[in-house]
Order: structure tokens, then sequence, then C-alpha cells
């Protein structure tokens, strides 16, 4: 190992090295300490933490993961975040229940090997508070197929087993009761929520919060969940060469020949919005999600009538229209009275539902026909507003069976699996609210991550603020912010419903918001955009279509005959709807970015309430191949979320904390009048200066010596770096 050797009254002293300590015991405690400091290749492997490798830089950080990933190691601590590499295989033992007791009997789970369960059992013991209980959110990011789900149904499962109040745990797959339902609540979301896309086969659709309820004794006594922004489109247009909700398969595959006669699904029949795929997928089991939805509490007729309403959506999508001059013909009228049978409502009144417009003009009502594409359009808005509704009834449900009583439960941990940075090639307003929830948890993340900086300086009694730190205020400023921002300008075209709506969005943007340096204009592309310089990346939004996207109009007369449907669940969704929001605003009035804003805030107003951990999730190639490190796959990804933002971070700070029993083989803890640590400042000031020349400006500022730690600067890292290199 290379080491610095200076000389400080006529004595040897080494930096980095073998350090001569006067007490031999010591010697191998350092080693290990020593090798914190400028990393030696061949050990990068052995680093358990990002923070320590040394220098901290992208490449060293990313050469460090990928030595850890090729012996199989996939977490890696990153100061107070952990790294989740996906291994794309199932790990033997990783996960089993002995490993889970091993992680919550720990005295210290912290001197284990990184790993899930210590986020877990941390946030467990972090409940009990040691003045007060204190929430804890479970934070778990990462870009699609990165590990996110996987990771969350670790930690229930985690909690269900560890924190089981049922009396007998036989077993890991015989967790009772509720720790039972809580853990059924995925397979159902996940049917229903869940597709397989380009990317993962089984990619959430939409973003999920789960606070897990703890009793006095911290024993898990229910849980609720909240759901966000459900890709709804996908029911009807299901993107190039990706699936539908896994839920229609399922049915497909595994409903029985009764079954498939009620719904109207003989074997071989093709249904349009079920794109075909080779694949034979693991989600594709029908009798898991049923066997869940019966541990719910869900029951035989209520799940008919579940089925009944999907098979009926499968229908619509087979209703096509042919045009005669500006008025549409239903084509094929077979299809449509299926559609109408399965939804339970009057088949006529269907077909002029989809071909005709109302139009109020005062007390009057004026019918119009619609050219074939409105009516297409207006096909396609039916099955996704049933389909959304739908699955917002089973999270209500989900919440009814598994949430327990207020005065049963005093505590919470949530968990946050919440979709990543997206940046397509073309992206909409569904990447904007996604970008902007990111941008959101960023923020929220970087706060917390530089009090827990500012905490140990102060701790150390230094004096120092992150002054060179620029946060994305002004990026949350540009997306939400006001009196002008794109949502403003988003909701008010959205109000005015204009014709133009895609020019008089762009003129607009380019005018009002021309101040704000994080949006840009390639005034010569032909497709109308924005560009969003986020603190991920720089993304560019289509504005054709972002208008409509954001109103999302359901035809007043669509609610309304679903309202008429005999089948009493879906009566009863489109019922209770108006009964809520008398003036039908829960449907059509609140636009989908005022809708998202409100959802995240009331997230965030939790999440600040609670002691965060962050776990962030890896991708370590597009092709989910098991086993597999692709750098430049992996540098993008550390960088989309936030690592290198949290290393730039450790950069305007002191990236290198070096304890002065280490530097210097002092007995700090005997060191209480500071003698000693005054000694190491003076014998540091002089070592620097003959070393390096470095004057006590810089002195000042590239180095400090804490009450136990003397803190180094990038600046004089790198400069250690330089006379390393010469050695
Ligand atoms: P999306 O944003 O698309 O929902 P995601 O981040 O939730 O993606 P997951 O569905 O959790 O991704 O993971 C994708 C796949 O990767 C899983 O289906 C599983 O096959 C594999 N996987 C993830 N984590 C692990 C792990 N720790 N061990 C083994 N396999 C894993
Ligand atoms: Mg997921």
């Amino acid at each position: 190992m290379n080491y610095i050797q200076f000389e400080y009254c006529g004595a040897p002293v080494q930096i980095h090295g073998r350090v001569h300590s006067p007490h031999p015991s010591l010697n191998d405690s350092l080693e290990g300490e020593l090798q914190d400091f400028l990393t030696d290749e061949d050990q990068l492997h052995t680093y358990d933490d990002l923070t320590k490798v040394n220098p901290v830089t992208p490449t060293t950080v990313l050469k460090c993961l990928q030595a850890r990933y090729s012996v199989k190691v996939f977490y890696t601590h990153a100061g107070c975040t952990l790294v989740a590499l996906n291994p794309f295989q199932p790990i033997p033992d990783l996960y089993s229940l002995d490993v889970m007791k091993e992680y919550h009997c720990a005295p210290q789970p912290k001197e284990f090997k990184p790993h899930i369960f210590i986020v877990a059992e941390e946030a467990y013991r972090n409940v009990r508070g040691q003045l007060e209980p204190v929430n804890q959110s479970l934070v778990v990011s990462g870009e699609s197929g990165a590990g996110k789900t996987w990771t969350s149904r670790c930690l229930m499962k985690y909690y269900a087993t560890v924190a089981a109040s049922s009396s007998v745990v036989k077993s890991q797959n015989t967790v009772e009761r509720i720790e039972r339902r809580v853990l059924d609540s995925n397979p159902i979301m996940e049917a229903f929520g869940n597709a397989c896309t380009l990317r993962n086969n089984n990619s959430s659709r939409f973003g999920k919060y789960i606070q897990l309820q703890l009793d006095r004794c911290q024993l898990l006594v229910g849980a609720s969940v909240q759901t966000y922004l459900l890709e709804k489109t996908r029911v009807a247009c299901p993107p190039d060469n990706e699936r539908n909700f896994h839920i229609f398969y399922q049915m497909m595959k595994g409903a029985t020949d009764e079954q498939r006669k009620e719904w109207k699904m003989p074997r071989g029949q093709r249904f349009t919005w079920l794109p075909k795929s080779e694949k034979t997928l693991e989600e594709d089991c029908f009798h898991e999600t049923v066997e869940a939805m019966v541990h719910l509490g869900i029951n035989a007729e209520r799940q008919r009538q579940i089925f009944r309403i999907l098979a009926g959506i499968l229908q619509l999508g087979n209703v096509n229209f042919s045009s005669s001059a500006d008025e549409s013909q239903l084509c094929n009228l077979d299809e449509q009275s299926k559609a109408a049978e399965l939804l339970c409502v009057p088949a006529e009144e269907l077909q002029t539902c989809l071909r005709v417009r109302t139009l109020k003009a005062g007390k009057q009502s004026v019918l119009k026909p619609c050219p074939q594409a409105e009516c297409s359009m207006r096909r396609d808005c039916l099955a996704k507003v049933i389909y959304a509704q739908l699955f917002e009834w089973l999270v209500t449900f989900i919440n009814n069976s598994i949430c327990a009583d207020e005065s049963m439960w005093c505590n919470f941990i949530g968990v946050l699996d919440v979709y990543g940075f997206e940046c397509f090639h073309i992206n909409n307003l569904e990447q904007l609210c996604i970008n902007y929830a990111n941008e959101k948890l960023q923020q929220h993340f970087v706060a917390h991550y530089l009090r827990a900086q500012q905490e140990e300086y102060v701790s150390e009694g230094l004096q120092w603020s992150f002054v060179k730190y620029q946060d994305n205020q002004s990026c949350l400023d540009l997306i939400e912010g006001s009196p002008v921002s794109v949502f403003s300008l988003l909701n008010e075209e959205s109000r005015l419903n204009r014709v133009s709506d895609t020019k008089t969005f762009r003129t607009r943007l380019e005018k009002e918001l021309c101040g704000n340096a994080n949006i840009s204009w390639d005034k010569f592309s032909k497709e109308p955009h924005f560009t969003v310089a986020h603190y991920a990346g720089k993304v560019n939004y289509q504005i054709q279509g972002m208008v409509e996207k954001n109103k999302d109009p359901v035809p007043p007369e669509l609610i309304s005959l679903l309202q008429k449907s005999d089948n009493p669940l879906l009566h009863q969704i489109f019922t209770d709807k108006e009964t809520e929001n008398p003036t039908n605003k829960g449907l059509s009035k609140v636009t989908v970015v005022s809708k998202f804003k409100n959802s995240l805030e009331s997230l965030m107003r939790i999440l600040h309430t609670t002691t965060p951990h962050y776990t962030r999730c890896i991708k370590p190639n597009p092709d989910c191949k098991p086993l597999t490190f692709q750098k430049e796959e992996v540098i993008m990804q550390l960088e989309a979320c936030g690592i290198v933002e949290t290393i730039h971070i450790s950069a305007a700070g002191f990236p290198i904390r070096a304890s002065l029993q280490f530097l210097f083989v002092l007995d700090v803890e005997t060191d209480s009048n500071g003698i000693l640590r005054q000694e190491v400042e003076k014998l540091l000031s002089v070592v620097l200066h003959k070393a390096f020349d470095l004057d006590s400006e810089k002195h000042n500022s590239w180095v400090h010596c804490g009450r136990t730690k003397v803190f180094l600067t990038q600046s004089m890292v790198n400069l250690l770096e330089d006379q390393r290199k010469k050695i």
C-alpha cells in the first residue's frame, strides 16, 4: 500500500499506509480503517459504504458497485441511502426467515452486511424513538425494472414476520390473519395495476404508499394504501409491443369453461385490446388473485360482478365504427350488444352514447352524431373511466379490509414504491407528472441528507454551511409554482377549452416562462415541445395533446349510462361518485395535474412528519439479464436517482472523514480537555504547509479538525491523491 511520509520535529509521520502504532494491538484494527483512505482498487468489493470510497467520484462509486456485483453482493450503503442492485435471478437464502431473524435479533444490524433488512430493522427500531415514537417512511425509488416493487414486497414480508401480531407464525409462507391480508393486497393490486412492458414483465403502472400500522407493542395490526396516477390509457391503448394489465390475461388463461361462457370469452377469441404476447408470465396466475380476493373478503358474488365488468371492457375494445359522411355507424353490432350485456346496460343506449354527443343549449339538449374518430374516443374513454373507477373501488375495499381501527394503532412505517424518473423518446403529461414527483422527492431527500450532514458537523463542533449547493427549487417553481408555471398555464388552457389549445399553450409557455432558466425550446423542431432541465437530466415534453390529457374529459352521457347499470358494483361505483361530488367534479372537472399535485402534496406532508430511509434500486442492464452489469446504464441511473447528486453534495462539504485515532493514533476518548486535538491541529498545519505548501487560508478552509475526526474537502483530497500518484 502506498503512503506519504512527512517529518515532524525530526520524527517520521505517515498519513496513509502503515502507521507505526505505539499500541501494537491497534495495528490490526487500523489496517481495516486505513483502507478507507484512498481506495485500493483490488479491495473495492469490500466497501460496504460508498461514502468511504476515496475519493468519492462517480467513477470510483461505479467501480465499487461493479466489483461488488461481480462477487454477488447486491446491497451497498451510500451514507443514509441503501443502493440495491437487481440480480435478475433468485438469490437463494438472501431473504429467508433465518436471515430476517438474524437482522431482527442483532444488537447492531448495521454491523452486518448491507441488506434491505437493515433498513427495515432500523426503521422498526426508530419507531420506538428515544423521547417519543416516530413514524418512519421507506422511500424506494429507481427506474422501471430496477426492483422497487420487489423491495417493497420484501419490506412488507419482513414486518409481517418480525412484527406479527398473530400468535403463531408457523413458517415464512403461513403468516396469518392481518399479516396475511396485508400481504394479499399485493397480488390483487399487481394483477389490476401491473403490466408487461418493454422494460419490465411486471411493471407497476401506478405509484403506491402503504402505511403499516403498529400498535403500542410494535405489532403489525393493519395497513392502509394510497395509490397515485394509474396509467389507465393502457386499457384502451396498450403501447406497441407491450401488454394490457395482467388481470385480463389471467382471466383468459385461468377461467373455467363456465366462466368463459359467462364472460363471452370462448377459447381462441381475439381481443383487440389484448395484444398477443409470446411470453408466458408468472404474473398470469388467476388462481392466486382470486385466492387473495377471498382472503380480503371479496365474496363470490362481488368477484362475479368484477369479472363481468372486465369482460365487458374487453368486448368494448372489439367494437368498431365505420364512417359514412359525418355520421358513424357501428359496424359490429354483435360485439356491441355483448359489451352491453356484460356491463348490464341497455344495448341501444350504449350505442347512442358512443355515437351521439349531447349538446346543452340552455335548457334544451341537441343531439349531434359524432364522426368516426370521436366515436372511438368515446369508446376508449368509457373503458378507461370504468377501469380507473374499478381500480379505485378495489383500493378502497382493500383499505377497509386491512385498515385497523384508529384506537388500535399508534405508529406507522410507510413504504413508498413510486415510479422513477422517466425520459423517453416522446414524453407527455404522464412523464411530466412522474418527473415532477421525483423532483419533489429529490428535494425532500436533499433536505434530509443535508440535515444529517449538518448534524454531524455540529456534533463535531464544525462551523459549516452548504453555501455552494443549489437545490432544485427553481425547477419545482417552473412546474408547479405560482402565479405562473407549466401547471398553472396547463390548467388555465384546460379551463378555457379553446380549440387551438396546443398553439396557445405553446405561445404562453414561451412568453410567460422565458425567465426561468430550467425551461428551453428548440424553435426549429417540427413537433412542438418544451425542455425541462430536471436534476436528473433534460427531458423534452411534447405539447401536442397535453391540454386535452390534462382535462381528461368524460362525457356526462357515459356516466349516466353507467349509473343505469344492473351490475350492482358498476352502478354503485358511479352513483357513489355522484353523491360524493354533486357537481360531478370527481370525474371530469378536476384536472389531472391538480389532482396529482394535491395527492403528492398530501404525501409530502406525511413524509415530512416521518423519519425517511432511502433505498435506490438500480437496474444493471436494460435486458433484465441475470448478473449482467453495464456501466453506462448504471451511471445514468446513479445520476437519475440522485446518488451522483449526493456525491456532489458531499463534495460541497467534506467527502473525507478520517478519525483522529486512525490518523495519529491518539486516544481521543481520553482527550476530554481537547489538548491532544489541539496538538493534532498544530501538527496538521505544519505537515500540510511543509508538504504541499498550503497557505494558512487554504488550510483553514480545506482541513477541519472536529472533535473526533479530521474533515477534508475534495480539493484537499485531490491534492493528496496527486501526491500519492507521484510516489
Ligand atoms: P416498475 O417501475 O416497472 O414497476 P420495479 O422497479 O417495480 O419496476 P420490479 O418489478 O420490482 O421492478 O423488479 C423487476 C424484476 O426484477 C422482478 O420481477 C424480479 O424478477 C427481478 N428482481 C428485482 N429485485 C430482485 C431481487 N432482489 N432478487 C431477485 N430478483 C429481483
Ligand atoms: Mg414496480
